[in-house]
């Protein structure tokens, strides 16, 4: 495959911490250029917006959406329109309509639309849905309690409505339950607590069903400063499966299938598999975690809890 210049749109935490190294080691993708209003790396040549790249960098194929969700979908609307190849990190826009407007435009265009949920590349992931793959589910408890302070330090982007406040980390745990289950889920009760200054919620307590009727029960949270924890438990019909640490370490019935120390290594999958979609002419867009998002915000009873301030 001939290699690919591609340009990172949105060059903030998730650009510098994740998606820079692993187009370094891309055998495919080329980081050609990156835009961002204020963001100028060194060795890379910078636009303040995406206008600016699709006139002066042609050579350019593909773009990677690392932008807050807010401006997502005009920049991949006109990234598509231009004839470009387009990675959305999660989530995938604001609303369900927004991304599948994108699917059309893509379609029409004839262009890839990869919407990546990176907890689906974690280590973990294809040995526990292939031992999930013939069990019936009985129980399910997922546990993702982390510090917004610590990891999303002055992003007020979450707090602000399309934001998705808690779930935006939520949302990997859905997107890897969505992925590795045998079978759909669905939310029936939900508790979203917000801060009496902002507009997406900082903790959810969610219930949900498997199809067959197996409880589901998911306390996302915001405010936790002890041990950070991205944690499910899967009880089935035929013993137990733990999955820790985002999906680094899974163990069934107690034995590890996966042990790493870090999640290191889903970005470079990521991108592997958007060479491959660009390669096959092939769109994904799995909307199943954005949608229980959504779901949880229709059904959901809304609490107001104290002021948040970073
Ligand atoms: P961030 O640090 O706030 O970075 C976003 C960057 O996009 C900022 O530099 C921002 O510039 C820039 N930007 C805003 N509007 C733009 C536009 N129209 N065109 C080009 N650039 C624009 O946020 P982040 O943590 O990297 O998160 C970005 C996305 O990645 C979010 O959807 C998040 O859920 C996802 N993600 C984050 C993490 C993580 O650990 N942080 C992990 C996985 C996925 P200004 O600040 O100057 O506006």
């Amino acid at each position: 495959m001939t290699a690919i210049d591609l340009a990172i749109i949105g060059f903030g935490k998730i650009a510098r911490d994740q998606h820079r190294a692993a187009l370094d080691a891309s055998p495919v993708f080329n980081l050609a250029a990156v835009v961002d209003p204020v963001a100028r790396p060194e060795g890379l040549t910078a636009y303040p917006e995406i206008g600016a790249l699709l006139r002066q960098s042609p050579r350019v194929q593909a773009v990677s959406l690392c932008t807050p969700p807010q401006v997502r979908f005009a920049v991949a609307r006109q990234a598509l329109l231009a004839g470009k190849h387009v990675l959305l990190e999660k989530p995938p826009g604001t609303t369900v309509s927004e991304v599948m407007t994108l699917q059309r435009i893509a379609r029409d265009q004839g262009r890839v639309l990869f919407a990546a949920w990176h907890s689906q590349f974690a280590p973990g992931i294809p040995g526990a849905k292939a031992w999930l793959a013939d069990k019936r589910i009985t129980r399910i408890t997922v546990t993702w309690r982390e510090d917004v302070r610590r990891w999303h330090p002055g992003q007020d982007w979450i707090f602000a409505p399309g934001g998705t406040g808690v779930f935006d980390p939520g949302i990997n745990a859905y997107s890897i339950l969505t992925h590795i289950l045998p079978v759909a889920l669905y939310t029936t009760a939900a508790t979203l607590e917000f801060p009496e200054n902002r507009d997406t919620p900082i903790a959810a307590q969610l219930t949900m069903l498997t199809e067959e009727g197996a409880p589901v029960d998911l306390d996302f949270d915001f405010r936790e400063t002890g041990p950070q924890t991205w944690d499910m438990q899967i009880d089935t019909d035929r013993g137990r499966l733990d999955l820790s640490q985002g999906g680094a370490t899974v163990l069934i019935e107690g034995r590890a299938v996966a042990s790493e120390s870090s999640l290191s290594g889903e970005y470079d999958r990521i991108y592997a598999r958007f060479a491959q979609l660009i390669q096959r002419g092939t769109s994904e867009v799995d909307l199943a975690p954005f949608r229980h998002v959504a779901d949880a915000m229709m059904l959901g009873r809304r609490i107001q809890t104290e002021a948040f301030a970073w």
